[in-house]
C-alpha cells in the first residue's frame, strides 16, 4: 500500500492554495489546506503531516510566529516546514531560517522547485529515523529516539540542527567544507545557499548550549565537530 506524504499548507489566498494542493494530489501527496493559524493548529491538533507548507503572511498570527510556536511544541517540533514568502531579501529569510523553518520559497514559484523542495526535506528526515546511538565524549545522539544529550542533560534541537550534529558525529574530527555539509546534510541542494550552513551551525551551537563549543569553525575550510575544542581560547563574544 502506497503511504501518500501529508502535506499541511497553511496559505491564505484560495487560489494560491488551490493551485498548491492540485499540484500536490497530481504528485502523489496528500495536502490539508488551512487559511488562517486556527485552522492550521486545528488541523495540527487532529493528524501530524510529514511536512507544512507555510505562507509569511498571515491574517492574524504570521507564519513566522507560527512556525517558532511549532518549533517550540513537542509535539510538532519535528515536523519539516517550508515557509512560503514573497519577501526576497537575505534578512527575511534568515528570520525565517531562524524561526525554526527547514527551508523557504519564493512566491512566485514553479512547481517542480516546490516538488523538490518537500522532497529534499523529506529525503533528508529518511535517514535518521533509522540507525543506533553514536557518542562523542559526554555528547550523546540516539537516532532511534531523536533524542540528544550532554552530559545526561537533555537538549532539545530542531530537524535540521538534528541531522547536522549526527552527521558531525558520524564524521567527528574530519573538517567539512558548506558544499559537502549541503551534500551530506540536505541532500538536494541545488537551491539552497552555503550561507544556511551557516545560520544552522548557529543554531546548533545554540542548541547544544555547554557542548555547543564541540562544533568548531575552521577558518577558510569549513566546520569540524571535535571531542577536544580549541573553543576556550575564542573570546565569548565570537559570534
Ligand atoms: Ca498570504
Amino acid at each position: 500500500m502506497k503511504n501518500m506524504p501529508r502535506v499541511l499548507v497553511v496559505e491564505d489566498e484560495p487560489a494560491i492554495a488551490e493551485l498548491i494542493a492540485v499540484n500536490l494530489r497530481h504528485h502523489g501527496f496528500a495536502p490539508t489546506w488551512a487559511m488562517d493559524s486556527e485552522t492550521a493548529q486545528r488541523e495540527l491538533d487532529a493528524v501530524l503531516p510529514d511536512v507544512i507548507l507555510l505562507d509569511w503572511m498571515l491574517p492574524g498570527e504570521s507564519g513566522l510566529s507560527l512556525a517558532r510556536k511549532w518549533r517550540k511544541d513537542a509535539r510538532t517540533k519535528s515536523v519539516p516546514i517550508i515557509m512560503l514568502t514573497a519577501r526576497g531579501d537575505e534578512a527575511d529569510r534568515v528570520a525565517g531560517l531562524d524561526a525554526g523553518a527547514d527551508d523557504y520559497i519564493v512566491k512566485p514559484f514553479s512547481t517542480n522547485e516546490m516538488l523538490a523542495r518537500i522532497r529534499a526535506v523529506l529525503r533528508r528526515r529518511a535517514p535518521e529515523q533509522a540507525g543506533g546511538s553514536v557518542a562523542i565524549g559526554a555528547l550523546l545522539l540516539d537516532a532511534a529516539t531523536h533524542r540528544v544529550s550532554y552530559d545526561g542533560q537533555p537538549l532539545r534541537l530542531g530537524p535540521t540542527e538534528f541531522r547536522l550534529l549526527h552527521y558531525l558525529m558520524q564524521n567527528a574530527e574530519r573538517v567539512h567544507s558548506r558544499g559537502q555539509l549541503l551534500d551530506k546534510v540536505w541532500g538536494d541542494h541545488v537551491f539552497i545557499e552555503e550561507r544556511t550552513v551557516d545560520v544552522h551551525v548557529k543554531r546548533l551551537r545554540e542548541a547544544l548550549g555547554p557542548a555547543g563549543s564541540l562544533v568548531e569553525t575552521v577558518r577558510g575550510a569549513g566546520y569540524r565537530l571535535t571531542a577536544q575544542p580549541l573553543a576556550q581560547a575564542r573570546p565569548a563574544s565570537a559570534d
